[in-house]
């Protein structure tokens, strides 16, 4: 299929070239002819997949014809992060069209949303908190509104946000057409889907199991030894654009820090920091001043770095939807990546809910000329596997085969579903030479 297929406005057909994109994702194929077609959609689809272009692409069809300077498109999303880069494929996409869009966010001064409401926007692209500031104060009016997208609704729901979603909605025409984009389907968000959605059209990319770009990897490991893992690993391999996870805030700040001063180009990106300086961070990592990010959950949404190489769960996740998510950081877009998690014996019941979710297990890794000490990642595995196979365990059935990557100080063996980032990064001579993506600084 080709974008000409969908018979969009030749404008737009212009844009999507000027952005390279060649040929619809699977969600676009789906998505764009029922937008298009004014059908309500819920969208079961992780990031990474093109959703945003999904939905952007025939909202800026419709708006090609109609009333202008009123609200007529009104997008709401989880974090500042995500509402940028939404109201940045507007603009790109919509760059030949008459049509403007606004994004509005709290954590910066209202005044020049405020002006730019008034000057007239077409397309609002907003955080649930600071759009009903703006609508408590008459700011805006969305009587006018025809389209309604609600995205990652289910992260929404995690961050406490349903609440005001509700609010918002009673601001809203009934009649409307409404797209609800979600990875995942907690019963919260089927409910609310269900009581605002139309007889809707369900579109399913990729559910649950994360970008097959990816390659997936786990280090068992202790809490002690995990920044000289790291610091190891980033020696050792020959990666380009690295974003590490951590649980908190403090351990992002904390190991952003320590790298600076191990001489890596790295950068936080957590909640405590003021909105431009997280923006500094995400506008450094893409443009290439930052090597490597630290960042938690909440505030990497909507990073959109296409080349991400690697992404590091330094800690890893507690729920298997925050894996999905993060590890859709890279992969992105069809390029392939590799993720690695760090896991200490304690995390062992969550790999297993992982591993359920992507239908095979984890390879497991011993990182080469790494001085473990005392600890043995393969006892640890050992252990796991034989509570996995305990009787009484949870039904996963890996069976006693040790997917630890190598033995003693052996490079490990590639295979199963990592074979080619073991390939690229860890095999032959462990001691690879950096790639200039991850320099040091200094
Ligand atoms: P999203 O899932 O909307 O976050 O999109 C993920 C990435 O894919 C973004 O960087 C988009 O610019 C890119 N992208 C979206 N659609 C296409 C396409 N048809 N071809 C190539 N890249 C795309």
């Amino acid at each position: 299929m080709k974008f000409a297929d969908f018979s969009l406005d030749a404008r737009l057909n212009g844009a999507i070239e000027a952005v390279g994109y060649e040929t619809p994702t699977p969600i676009q194929e789906q998505a764009i002819p029922l937008v298009l077609s004014g059908r309500d959609v819920l969208g079961l689809a992780q990031t990474g997949t093109g959703k945003t272009a999904a939905f952007a692409l025939p909202i800026l069809q419709r708006l090609t014809s109609g009333p202008l300077r009123k609200v007529r498109v009104l997008v709401v999303a989880p974090t500042r992060e995500l509402a940028e880069q939404i109201h940045q494929t507007f603009v790109d996409l919509g760059k030949n069209l008459r049509v403007t869009s606004t994004p509005i966010y709290g954590g910066v001064s209202k005044r020049p949303q405020l002006a730019a409401l008034r000057r007239g926007a077409e397309i609002v692209v907003a955080c649930p908190g600071r759009l009903l500031d703006h609508i408590g104060e008459g700011d805006i009016d969305l009587s006018n509104v025809e389209v309604l997208v609600l995205d990652e609704a289910d992260r929404m729901c995690d961050m406490g946000f349903l609440p005001d979603i509700r609010r918002i909605l009673k601001h809203l025409p009934s009649q409307r057409q409404t797209l609800f984009f979600s990875a995942t389907m907690p019963d919260d968000i089927r409910s609310l889907s269900a009581e605002i959605l139309d007889n809707p059209a369900t579109v399913q990319i990729g559910m649950i199991a994360p970008a097959e770009t990816v390659s997936h990897a786990i280090y068992p490991i202790t809490e002690k030894l995990k920044n000289r893992l790291l610091l190891e690993m980033l020696k050792q391999t020959a990666t380009g654009r690295v974003l590490v996870f951590t649980r908190t805030k403090r351990r992002a700040r904390n190991l952003a820090l320590l790298l600076v001063n191990e001489g890596y180009n790295a950068s936080a990106l957590q909640g405590n920091m003021a909105q431009n300086r997280r923006q500094e961070s995400i506008d450094g990592f893409r443009d290439g001043k930052y090597d490597i990010m630290v960042a938690t959950d909440i505030a990497s949404r909507g990073i959109d770095v296409t080349e991400i190489s690697h992404v590091i769960n330094f800690d890893i996740t507690d729920t298997v939807d925050a894996y999905t998510h993060r590890i859709g950081r890279t992969g992105r877009a069809e390029q392939s990546g590799d993720a690695f998690t760090f896991v200490t014996e304690s995390d062992e019941a969550m790999v297993r809910d992982i591993e359920k979710v992507l239908g095979e297990p984890l390879e497991r890794r011993r990182l080469p000329d790494f001085d473990y000490g005392d600890f043995v990642p393969e006892r640890q595995t050992a252990i796991a596997q034989s509570q996995q196979n305990r009787p009484a365990s949870n039904g996963n059935r890996r069976g006693g085969r040790n997917h630890l990557g190598g033995g003693g100080n052996r490079p490990p063996r590639s295979g199963g579903n990592s074979s080619r980032s073991g390939q690229r990064s860890w095999s032959g001579n462990p001691r690879q030479q950096r790639s200039p993506g991850t320099r040091r600084a200094g």
